[in-house]
């Protein structure tokens, strides 16, 4: 039986990678700020067969001592300030938890002499890329990172790199595109419109404001993208993997295909930040823009090439972009209907 130390447990990859390792039959311990409250585990059960361990990535005593304690076989570093439009408020935490955070792993299972036993897993993103000349990115491409999360996963990504060739480390960083689910964070911009979506169909909001409609991303499902985490650290030999559907939508797609699920038909009139989007039907307006929205700098388009990961890792996303939609607009649905 396997031990594997997931940090970051309770975000939306923590908790599907904790399903899979347990329908795996690995002994799980979570690196947590606050333990689950019992919302959290009625809604997700297999979390009562985790061992949970609070503390901080950002603070070094802890994961050295955990490290200690545990002796993981597999290590999965999830735990991040993952906010994009957050990190340019936050630059100095968004550097300790998301440079540092892996650098604290690393020394850890380093000192501890543990490099011969245990795999590390880093989670890097495409926004590495940032404003790209070339589309589709594939682990060649060069970084041009745009705001400070990516930047400070940059510096994560070239230590995991640096202690693999220095101390021959077994770390695997995987570059995944934007992934979603029903327990996406609210903050992000597909669970913001499917949860408003389910308001509006239920009658308790009555407009969706949102930032740059245009943005185009390559959106895949959460539940896919563990089972590429899972099966990097499976191989002999680490490398780093690009982790993608290879298709691009705007965000305008998402709130079109979102309403859709609905019955409801959206028109745009308008432009800048006047655009507004109307329910065809009615006449009503659901979409408005909001420049508080709006990054200081953002990215237009990302678009990945997991060649690499389905070549070698035998992976490729199982679930469309429409039928993704279709769950978390389902799923939304149901939690605001129980909510009433
Ligand atoms: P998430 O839902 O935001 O989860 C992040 C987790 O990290 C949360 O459990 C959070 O705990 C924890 N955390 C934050 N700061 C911490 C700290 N200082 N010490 C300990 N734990 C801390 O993110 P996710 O979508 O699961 O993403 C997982 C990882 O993949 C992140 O590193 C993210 O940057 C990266 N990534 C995600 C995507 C994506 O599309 N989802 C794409 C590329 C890369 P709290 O609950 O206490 O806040
Ligand atoms: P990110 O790609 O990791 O930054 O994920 P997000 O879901 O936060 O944002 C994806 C894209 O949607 C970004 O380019 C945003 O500028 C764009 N976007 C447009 N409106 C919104 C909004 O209201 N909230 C968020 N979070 N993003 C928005």
């Amino acid at each position: 039986m396997k031990t594997a130390f997931i940090t970051g447990i309770t975000g939306q990859d923590g908790i599907y990678l904790t399903r899979l390792l347990m329908d795996k039959n690995y002994t799980i311990h979570g690196l947590v700020r606050k333990l689950p409250n019992n919302e959290l585990i009625t809604m997700h059960p297999f979390l009562k067969n985790v061992k949970f361990y609070t503390g901080d990535i950002t603070d070094t005593a802890t994961v050295f001592k955990l490290i200690a304690e545990i002796q993981p076989d597999e290590i999965y570093n999830l735990a991040a300030m993952s906010h994009v439009k957050a990190s340019f408020n936050n630059p100095l935490y968004t550097a300790d938890a998301d440079a540092l955070g892996i650098v604290r792993i690393l020394e850890a299972v380093k000192t501890l002499k543990l490099h011969q036993k245990t795999k590390i897993y880093q989670a890097l993103s495409s926004e590495l890329f940032g404003k790209c000349e070339f589309s589709p990115q594939n682990e060649k491409t060069p970084f041009n990172p745009q705001n400070p999360y990516a930047i400070a996963k940059l510096y994560s990504y070239w230590m995991s790199k640096n202690y693999r060739d220095a101390y021959g480390m077994f770390i695997a960083n995987g570059i995944l595109y934007n992934h979603e689910s029903p327990i996406r964070g609210e903050d992000y911009v597909t669970r913001k419109i499917t949860l408003s979506v389910a308001k509006i169909k239920h009658g308790i909001q009555d407009t969706i404001y949102l930032g740059n409609l245009d943005v185009m991303r390559d959106w895949g499902f959460a539940g896919d993208y563990v089972e590429a985490m899972w099966k990097m650290l499976q191989l002999e030999h680490p490398e780093d993997f690009v982790i993608a559907t290879g298709i691009i939508h705007s965000v305008r797609q998402f709130v079109e295909q979102s309403f859709q699920q609905v019955g409801i038909t959206i028109e745009w009139h308008g432009t800048g930040i006047k655009e507004i989007g109307i329910d065809k039907n009615t006449g009503t307006t659901l979409v408005k823009i909001d420049p508080q929205f709006f990054r200081p700098i953002d990215v237009d388009i990302l678009v990945g090439d997991a060649t690499k990961a389905e070549r070698i890792l035998d992976w490729t996303p199982k679930t469309a972009f429409s039928e993704l939609i279709k769950i978390m607009v389902e799923s939304d649905l149901q939690y605001i209907k129980k909510l009433k």
